[in-house]
């Protein structure tokens, strides 16, 4: 996912919340479509409305070469799915600020159907409601601006010059622009998977400063371009290294996670589950462990396809962190299996932690394109000391309580047998 709009609808999908009602598809379907429609018709008009200018046109082709160029050099640094912040909107916010708005309406288009094809595909009503969410923030934000300042193009950056008023209204058509957009993709977001946190997503504390870095950057290519168009050529080069400097950062993070579902990856889970098994060993604290499969999640994949299996594995993954403590480690082991470490856990409270995750993701329905798909878990309980003293030991434990619960029917949760041969079901 490339804007950062988008990123946020992948973190949205991500991140928990406590308590939460399955998706609500029909809506999501009317919100993105009267975004779709308002979209379209307001480019339509705005097309037949405004007159052609030829130095409009090129400064609207060299911001576009350059928003492309910085998609271009995302997609050679090989960034995998999660990887997701860009610095886009310093070629967006200049469009907006700058051109007509119907060019803001125009320019997400061809960007998003570049990253789309390019760099990465992804669900197609995600894409078209982030392409959407753009415009109609780029759209008000240049209809704002130009209220402020009708011709910025005219007169060099005289727009800019103390004691007039377009530079803090440019600094505030930036900030519309980006809480409207954020707003946009969230309210989606969160029709898609109402587990999701709006106040994560809209006060991240991250996010926010790669928000005001953006606005920063969208402002002075703004300035730099209404200068001199020639200007943007040493614009590029800081932006593209700015960009590269926050993508870098990325995936130093994106190293320790696993990409597709922010969860801990195998490796990492790993180190984190040896801290607190030799924690509870000093502390001689009780401690469990889960083993966590999805049933039957080829069929989701042969349904509805790969990237409906995705969503449902983002969805699984957020209902599990939704319903741990914040001590407890949670990782994605493998494809469809996730692992659980419960510090402090003994039988009791490790089944009665196993069988609420079953329920609440028995309550998930994802969206697809046609329907929603529901899914059950498996869960191998394993306890410390009882099935095994060390990680490797206990791992094979729940594995063993994962294969007996899959044995017996699957969408349950059960401990590895106390006498090797017959499953004991909690
Ligand atoms: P069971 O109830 O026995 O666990 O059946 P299952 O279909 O869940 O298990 P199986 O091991 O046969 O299939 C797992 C599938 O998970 C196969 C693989 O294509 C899919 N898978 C693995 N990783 C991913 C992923 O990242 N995304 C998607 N969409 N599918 C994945
Ligand atoms: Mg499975
Ligand atoms: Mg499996």
């Amino acid at each position: 996912m490339q804007s950062s709009a988008e990123d946020r609808g992948g973190e949205l999908a991500r991140t928990p919340r406590r308590a939460g009602a399955p998706g609500r598809p029909s809506l999501l379907a009317a919100y993105v479509s009267v975004a779709v429609a308002l979209h379209l018709a307001l480019t339509v008009v705005g097309v037949l409305r405004t007159p052609v200018r030829l130095y409009e046109v090129v400064t609207f082709a060299a911001l576009l070469v350059c928003g492309a160029a910085c998609i271009e050099v995302s997609r050679r640094l090989g960034l995998p799915a999660g990887v997701a912040r860009d610095l886009l909107s310093a070629w967006w916010l200049p469009v907006a600020l700058l051109l007509p708005p119907v060019y803001a309406l125009l320019i997400p288009i061809p960007l998003q159907l570049l990253s789309h094809f390019r760099v990465r595909r992804t669900l197609l009503y995600r894409r078209v409601m982030v392409t959407s969410a753009l415009a109609l923030a780029g759209a008000c934000a240049s209809m704002l601006f130009h209220l402020v300042v009708p011709r910025p193009l005219e007169g060099g950056a005289q727009w800019v010059i103390d004691g007039y008023p377009g530079l803090p209204a440019a600094v505030g058509c930036a900030a519309l622009f980006t809480v409207m957009n954020t707003a946009l993709v969230a309210a989606a977001a969160y029709m898609a998977n109402p587990e999701s946190s709006w106040r994560e997503v809209l006060w991240n504390r991250e996010n926010l400063l790669l928000d005001v870095v953006e606005l920063c950057a969208g402002v002075l290519v703004a300035i730099t371009s209404s200068l001199s168009l020639s200007l943007l050529l040493l614009a590029l080069p800081p932006v593209v290294l700015l960009q590269r400097s926050l993508m870098h950062q990325q995936l130093q993070a994106a190293a320790r996670t696993d990409a597709k579902t922010g969860l801990l990856n195998a490796a990492a889970w790993q180190r984190e589950a040896d801290t607190e098994l030799a924690r509870a060993q000093r502390t001689h604290e009780p401690l469990a462990l889960l083993l966590i499969d999805i049933d039957y999640f080829k069929r989701v994949n042969d349904t509805h396809g790969h990237l409906v299996g995705d969503q449902v594995l983002i969805g699984v993954a957020s209902t599990l962190c939704n319903q741990l403590r914040d001590y407890d480690v949670v990782g994605r082991f493998g494809g469809e299996e996730f692992v659980v470490l419960l510090p402090g856990a003994d039988t009791v409270e490790a089944c009665r932690v196993a069988e609420r995750l079953r329920g609440r993701v028995r309550r998930l329905a994802i969206p697809a394109e046609d329907g929603t798909v529901g899914v059950t878990i498996s869960v191998g309980v394993a306890l410390f000391r009882m099935h095994g003293e060390d990680l490797i030991e206990l791992l094979a434990a729940a594995d063993l309580a994962l294969y007996r619960a899959k044995q017996s029917g699957r969408d349950r949760v059960c401990l590895p047998a106390v006498d090797g041969s017959k499953a004991e079901e909690a």
